[in-house]
């Protein structure tokens, strides 16, 4: 039977909502990466606030406005080249 697993924060019981990804986007290859917390692989409702709280205030907002755009450059150039026919 398959069973819940736990939040892995210290003390808390609660079953978890979530599995934590780290994710890792290398912009010059470009290749997104997603790969488990080991330290944390779970987590329940109430940590994943804090996480993504904590998460949005390692980066300031100019430094993920600049992300973005990289991101959408590299989606664009990332295209297939359009051919007509
Ligand atoms: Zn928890």
């Amino acid at each position: 039977m398959y069973e819940t697993p736990k939040c892995s924060v210290k003390g808390c019981e609660k079953s978890a909502t979530v599995e934590v990804l780290l994710y890792d986007f290398y912009a010059e290859l470009p290749e997104v990466r997603l790969e488990q917390d080991f330290t944390c692989p779970f987590l329940c409702s109430d940590q994943l606030v804090e996480n993504e709280q904590e998460a949005f205030t390692a980066v300031t907002k100019s430094e993920l406005t600049e992300w973005i755009e990289d991101l959408q450059d590299i989606l664009k150039q990332g295209a297939p080249p359009y051919s007509r026919e």
